[in-house]
This record gives C-alpha cells, structure tokens and sequence, in this order.
C-alpha cells in the first residue's frame, strides 16, 4: 500500500506533524537526512498509526501515492533550498512539495515559481503552536495554487486545531501568501509578548507586587476578555519557582531577550511596504537592546525620577488592564494592516476575516480577542483600520483616560514601556486632526526644496527660504 502523504525532515515539528497525520489515520511516510531520527519515531510512536519508514528521499518518493504530497520541515533556508535541489528531480508533474518551515515569503515566491516551471505545485504552508500545535492541533497558513490547496484540503482539515468545529486552515492565497501571513503572525507574537512583559514590569515596579502576585493578576485578566494562549502561559512562567536558589524563576533568568529572525523579517517588510507596525518595531528593539550588553552598561547609573507617588493600587491594576487591552488593540490593528497592505503590494486579495478566524485556536496568539476581530472583518471587509471597527472604538474610547494613567505613571517612575506608549502615540495620531508633519515638509522645503502641497488650493509648491520668501507653483 502506498503512502498518503510524506514528511522529511523530522526534528521535533516534523516529527509531531507525522505523528499528527498517523493518528488522524493517514498513512505517513517518513525521511530524515540521518536516518537515527526515523528509526527513533518508529520506535517510540510507531505503534500510534501507519509510518513507512523511508531511508533516502527515492525510497520516500516511491511510496507514495499519486498525486504525491511531500511535506518539508526542515530548519529554514539553505537547508530547505538543498532538500529541493534533491527532491524535486525525483517528482512527476502534479506532485505537491509543501515547505511547512518559517520560510521567509520572498523565498517561498521564488521557490513557487521555480517549481511550477517544473510542473511541481509548491505550497508555502506557515505552521504555528510549536511542538505542541504540531502534535494536537496547530493553525496552518498555506499559500500557493487553489488546486494544490484543494487536493490538500482535507487532510489539513484533518490535523489543524479545531474551534468549535471550524478547522484552524484556510487558503491564504498564491505563493507566498501563506508564509507572509505567518510572518506578521509572529510580528503581532512579539508584540503581544512585549505588552505583556511591560505590564508585568508595572504591577511590580509600581506596586511592588511579586511575580507570584503577578500570576494572580494575570489569571484574573485570562479570566476577562485578555483571554488568551500567551496570558495563561506568562501567569504560569511567573509562579515558577526556581529549583536551584528557591527563588522566582523570573528572577533567576538573564533578562536578555533572544529572536530568531521572524520579527525582524516583518519589520523590514512593513518598512518596504511602508505599513506602520510601531508595535511590532518597538518589541524587537526592546529585544535588541536587552542583549546589548554594551549599551546597557554604558547607560547604567544614568539618573533616574527622584520619587513618585504611588497610585491605589486596584485602581492602577485596573488601569493596567485597559492599558493592556488597549495596547494589544492597536497591536493587533498594525499587524492587519500590513498583511493588507501585502496582499494589495503582492495581489493576494487575503481575507483578513478567515485569517483571523485560523488564529483563534493552535497558534501562539490564539485567544479570544480574535473572534471580534474576525466579526469586524465579516461585517465590514473593506475596514480600512481595525481602530474604525465600532466594538473596537468603544473599547478604546472605554480604555483611553486609564491607557493614558499608565503611560503617564510609567514616565514618572521611570519604567520603559515602549510598546504600551507607542500604541498609544500610534491611536492619538490616528485620531489627530492635523499632524505636526505640516512643520516637517516646510523643514524639507527649507533646506532641500523638496515643496510641499497646501490644505486651501491644489498643486505643488515651494517657498524662496534664501531669498525673498515669496511662494511659487514648482
Ligand atoms: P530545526 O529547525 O532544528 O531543523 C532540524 C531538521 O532539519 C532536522 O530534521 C535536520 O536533519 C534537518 N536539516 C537541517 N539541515 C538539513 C539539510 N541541509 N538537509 C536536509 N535536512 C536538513 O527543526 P524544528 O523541528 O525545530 O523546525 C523545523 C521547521 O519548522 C523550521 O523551519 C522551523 O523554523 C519551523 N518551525 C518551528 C517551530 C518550533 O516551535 N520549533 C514552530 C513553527 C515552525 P538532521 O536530523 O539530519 O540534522
């Protein structure tokens, strides 16, 4: 009997997603470059469903049957280029190569469009919720052609994460569609991920609160409408003990954050794009900064406020709330723009309502937050901001006056939060009637001639600076 479909690469995502196919009654082929990862599966899972095991990508290829579904889970880059170099000669036309690392989107179009040059259909597919999303349930982004997604469709269905009966996948649209998404998944994670950890500095560099009275704080929010994945899992990391001293986990880790590249991929994106995603830009700065040690050491002993005054503290924990919520408003709210943004840049044509529909349930950022994001998109497609969506208005509008507390006690007691801040200068901007960058292009006009337009007539203009001052049309 041949195989269904066939995985390579089996480190631990590709071994769970095998594992994943085989209890969900699909018979697996399975590869890895050394074979002591295959034998390992088989030993200890084999016994979980159907596995062939495959020792060369021939012998993988051969056992499958047609069209043949190749499923990609090797480390990103290079790595995945070598494994095509020697996989797709061995292909029929028709056969589909689905890359399930976190292949860069630009990558993904390029491979695509070799393959298809093949006849091979090439499918980008993003896959989020770690190991554990692999093996339960994860929420799958695939980009590339409707037929390849077609004939994949229900066994996708199959292992993706369930939401009240609606599978975590969706087809986001040609090429490289799937991986962006993916992209700007994980750029929203790091914001999210920042939002939170500011809050935590707050409760307790304000209220001198411990990680043990933090965990108690954050479970109560999980318990409200911040209830997600990334809450639960941060009251969790907070009420962990350190074995070794008996001390606060949290207090026994360098504080220096580390990344693997996603965040920083979706901040040269938005630049490119020009999608202004301060939220995601200032959570991989904070992660920067935190591992430059140099700089840290350089600014260490810089003075600090001298006193200030502590606020009640349930209002201030309720403030923070609404801090937070809103914060992760705005988060939420760049993160779409620039997967609209891409989809326009990239004609995509992504439906940002099902995208955040296969984010409710096996990936990082899964909570329920998404669902009203999906209900905003449902009713209104076209939205040109989630900030104009008339649930999020209120939320905000309910959420400002303590948003605006927070930031303000931060800056007096000197606690960076560059995430909740800037979310915060990114909705008074949204909301300003006229921007100070009036006075920015008459700086560019002054020392550049680079014009300017006017709010009263239409045209190009530029003012003599040097000379008389007089203005004329350019
Ligand atoms: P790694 O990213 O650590 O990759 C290890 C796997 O890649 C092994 O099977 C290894 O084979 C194979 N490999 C590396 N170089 C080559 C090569 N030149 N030729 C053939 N095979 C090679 O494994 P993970 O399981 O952590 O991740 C797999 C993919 O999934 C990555 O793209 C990752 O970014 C992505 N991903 C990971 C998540 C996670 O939580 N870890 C979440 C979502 C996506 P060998 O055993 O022979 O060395």
């Amino acid at each position: 009997d041949k195989a269904h479909i066939g995985v390579t690469g089996l480190a631990v995502m590709g071994r769970n997603l095998a594992r994943n196919l085989a209890r969900n009654g699909h018979r697996v082929a399975v590869h890895n470059r050394h074979r002591e990862r295959t034998d390992e599966l088989l030993e200890l899972f084999g016994s979980e469903g159907e596995f062939v095991p495959s020792y060369s990508l021939r012998e993988l290829v051969d056992s499958l049957e047609r069209p043949r579904r190749v499923v990609v889970m090797v480390k990103a880059g290079g790595p995945t280029d070598a494994v095509l170099e020697e996989l797709v000669p061995l292909l029929d036309e028709q056969d589909i190569v689905v890359d399930a690392g976190n292949a860069n989107f630009e990558d993904t179009r390029r491979r695509e469009a070799e393959l298809a040059e093949r006849g091979v259909r090439f499918v980008g597919a993003g896959v989020s919720g770690g190991e554990e999303g692999a093996l339960h349930g994860p929420s799958i982004m695939p980009g590339g052609a409707s037929s390849a997604y077609r004939d994949l469709e229900p066994t996708l269905r199959s292992i993706a994460a369930d939401v009240e009966g609606t599978p975590c996948v969706t087809h986001v649209g040609p090429d490289g569609a799937g991986h962006f998404v993916k992209m700007v998944h994980n750029g929203i994670e790091y914001a999210d991920m920042q939002l939170i950890a500011e809050t935590y500095d707050l409760l307790r560099g304000v209220l001198g609160h411990t990680p043990a009275q933090s965990a108690e704080t954050f479970r109560s929010f999980d318990r409200g409408r911040l209830n997600s994945y990334l809450i639960g899992i941060t009251a969790e990391v907070l009420d962990h003990t350190d074995e070794r001293t008996g001390r606060p986990f949290v207090d026994v880790v360098l504080d220096q954050a580390e990344q693997k590249g996603t965040g920083r991929w979706t901040v040269q994106n938005a630049l490119e794009l020009a999608s202004p995603v301060s939220g995601i830009a200032e959570a991989v700065f904070a992660r920067s900064l935190s591992g430059n040690t140099e700089l840290r050491a350089a600014g260490s002993g810089l003075p600090g406020p001298r006193g200030a005054r502590t606020p009640e503290r349930e209002q201030f924990v309720a403030d923070v709330e609404q801090a937070l919520y809103a914060s992760k408003i705005v988060a939420y709210a760049q993160g779409f723009d620039q997967i609209r943004a891409g989809s326009h840049a990239y004609g995509w044509e992504i439906d940002l309502a099902s995208v955040a529909a296969i984010w409710r349930g096996g990936c990082i950022i899964r909570a329920k937050f998404l669902d009203r994001i999906r209900a905003a998109y449902e009713q209104n497609p076209g939205l040109a901001s989630l900030l104009a969506d008339e649930d999020f208005r209120q939320a905000l509008s309910g959420a400002q006056e303590s948003w605006r507390r927070v930031v303000a006690t931060a800056a007096e007691f000197g606690l960076p939060t560059p995430g909740i801040s800037s979310a915060l200068a990114y909705y008074d901007t949204l909301r300003a009637e006229r921007l100070p960058a009036a006075l920015v292009q008459g700086q560019r006009d002054y020392f550049g001639a680079h014009t300017y337009r006017r709010t009263d007539v239409d045209g190009v203009f530029h003012t003599e600076w040097a000379g008389d001052r007089s203005e004329h049309e350019a």
